[in-house]
């Protein structure tokens, strides 16, 4: 396909598709390691020690994807005949490849979300009476952003009423923070209040963060403990991984307030978006996800075939819908070159 200018790419796809910067690999290649199997790479404990006091928990564990910390931690919460309480579009059951089934032979039990959240009453509403027949309810899991949602975030009212719900009948709390920085700088909430309202948190680098990879999987002492060896069965343990970690230690100290820039971009395309007569519907962006609807007479395909011509790139998310992601990578310049296309399609 032939792109119309020399200009850099646009890539709308996701959050995931940042390189490092040349001061990002700089503090990478200065890292000192170790073997982290033997506990001995000192970045990385200082990535997962790091991570960890932010959200006030007590300790991290450093993972090559969120999908690897997301099944890790719901394998350490449940067991077998037990049941997971998810939104139905969450991305631990749509986009895990079924992993709940595979790693932790427990149900799941599916909650109709507002674009993706659900409310404590729905929680408890979810939870199995004791009955022979029935699974044991043993994990509620949210996901904040929420991904299929449009980067939705919760209130920590919210959280808290599910966190009392879920105390209250004695299940484990887990979230899905592979975009919790997003939230923070959308809502102003403190990430140390995190801990109180989750026994573990899943929390990505590299989704608008800017790493080239990496996880952290927080909670407890005892239950990070217990995480490290099924890190380990799933092949995970890894060596001189500091080089990934410092990485990570860069994005927490560099990328987390810049976020906001990200956002307003978003909230930019939406507004643009609205105003374009091929648009049948857009998703007021929270944070850095827009998503929106084409009307039938505009083909999905067609459409990102004529952005893709203009240099830029952005993915279908199921018939008619189309999903922008601003992130690191997205300038201001950038953005006008997109709105220049947007509006060249609509005239
Ligand atoms: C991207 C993402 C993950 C983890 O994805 P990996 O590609 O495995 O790192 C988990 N949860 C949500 C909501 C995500 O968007």
């Amino acid at each position: 396909m032939t792109v119309s200018s020399a200009l850099p790419l646009v890539d709308l796809r996701s959050d995931t598709v940042t390189r490092p910067t040349p001061a990002m690999l700089e503090a990478m290649f200065a890292a000192p390691v170790g073997d982290d199997v033997y506990d001995e790479d000192p970045t990385v404990r200082r990535l997962e020690e790091m991570a960890a006091a932010r959200f006030g928990l007590e300790a991290g564990l450093f993972c090559p994807s969120g999908t690897m910390t997301n099944q890790i931690a719901i394998k350490a919460h449940t067991e077998p005949l037990s049941e997971v309480i998810c939104e139905q579009t969450s991305h631990i059951y749509l986009w895990e490849v079924g992993g709940i089934a595979f790693h932790s032979g427990a149900s799941v039990a599916l909650l109709p979300g507002h674009r993706g959240r659900v409310t404590a009453a729905q929680v408890e509403a979810a939870i199995r009476p004791e009955n022979v027949h029935y699974p044991t309810t043993s994990l509620i899991s949210l996901e904040n952003t929420h991904n299929r949602g449009g980067g939705t975030c919760y209130s920590l009212d919210d959280l808290r009423a599910i966190s009392d719900v879920a105390t209250r009948h004695g299940i484990a709390r887990h979230l899905d923070g592979a975009r919790i920085f997003n939230a923070l700088v959308a809502t102003g909430q403190r990430s140390e209040d995190y801990g109180q309202l989750f026994d573990s948190i899943s929390v990505c680098l590299s989704k608008g963060m800017g790493t080239p990879v990496g996880s952290v999987l927080l909670g407890s002492a005892a239950f990070i403990k217990k995480c490290k060896r099924i890190r380990k069965v799933m092949g995970g343990g890894w060596r001189q991984a500091g080089y990934l970690a410092a990485a990570g230690i860069y994005a927490l100290e560099n990328n987390v307030a810049r976020l906001a820039d990200d956002h307003r971009r978003a909230a930019r395309l939406a507004a643009v978006l609205q105003d374009q007569p091929y648009v049948a519907e857009v998703l007021a962006p929270e944070t850095n996800l827009v998503i929106f609807r084409l009307h039938e007479s505009q083909p999905a395909a067609e459409f990102l075939a004529a952005l893709e011509r203009q240099g830029i790139r952005a993915s279908s998310f199921g018939p008619q819908w189309i999903r922008f992601v601003t992130h690191l990578d997205v300038d201001d310049a950038m953005l006008a070159r997109v709105e220049a296309a947007l509006g060249a399609l609509g005239s």
